[in-house]
């Protein structure tokens, strides 16, 4: 489905946690949203006695605990973020929330697993990311990913970790999917482009430079980005058309073998 993007967060009121003015996040007892920010684990009973009953959207930035047990409070929540954490190292206490339909991870300490998403069956949107500078790592594989069965939309990018793409191939709701190749095999995005007839359209291997300062060294025109493991990165579509359109009619071929 061309033009399907991947839903975002709301706007919401930012409650900073260090030393938080308690009157303050009374005030927004009621909000649908929340982002916390340096939320701490023995701040929670006492967010628990405020309450929070509409609370559907929470957004956790910065959170000073080592896995994600905060959660057991907010068994009304729907949506989650928990992004540049890095003590996080656990998906541990994603259990309490079985009807999460959105999470969004992000710049989280090294993840050994993704077990515990497997709980999460109604999660519509999944989103594992690292940041501009660091990667996510992550040790083990997608594996748990491919229990989501009902999801529509789909993010892995940043990580560093599983070279795998198989656990991705078979989400029959599937229909936005930001996963850039240049960190995997061929054959491994060949099959997903198979898979996945919008994302093969997309061609997300090969981008226009629009920022190129530099240019082509010999006509001097904007290059063209080649996101494909051990394939040259820079292209001019003029002076180097022949070769790289070589490289893409293979990968084509590649593509539709898998498609068989
Ligand atoms: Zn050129």
């Amino acid at each position: 489905m061309p033009g399907a993007e991947f839903p975002y967060f709301p706007k919401s009121p930012i409650l900073e946690m260090l030393k938080p003015d308690w009157e303050m996040v009374r005030s927004h007892r009621e909000a649908e949203c929340i982002q916390f920010r340096n939320l701490k684990l023995d701040q929670v009973q006492r967010l628990c006695e405020i309450g929070f009953p509409n609370l559907r959207s929470l957004n956790l930035r910065f959170l000073r605990a080592p896995d994600l047990q905060v959660l057991r409070w907010f068994p009304s929540v729907r949506q989650l973020e928990v992004w540049q954490s890095n003590k996080v190292t656990s998906l541990s206490g994603l259990e309490h929330l079985p009807h999460l339909n959105w999470l969004l991870l992000s710049e989280l300490g090294p993840l050994p697993t993704l077990e515990p998403i497997r709980i999460c069956a109604k999660l519509e949107s999944f989103a594992l990311t690292g940041g501009i500078w660091k990667p996510q790592k992550l040790e083990e594989s997608f594996a748990p990913i491919a229990t989501l069965r009902r999801l529509r939309h789909l993010m892995l990018w940043g990580l560093r970790g599983p070279s795998d793409l198989g656990p991705l191939l078979d989400f029959p709701a599937l229909e936005y999917l930001h996963l850039p190749p240049a960190p995997f095999p061929l054959e491994e995005v060949a099959r997903v482009a198979a898979r996945y007839p919008f994302y093969a359209a997309a061609r997300p291997w090969l981008v226009e430079f629009e920022q190129d300062m530099e240019g082509c060294s010999r006509c001097g025109s904007k290059r063209t980005l080649l996101f494909l493991m051990r394939k040259r990165r820079f292209w001019c579509k003029h002076c180097d058309a022949a070769k790289l359109q070589r490289i893409l009619n293979e990968f084509e071929a590649l593509v539709e073998s898998y498609r068989q």
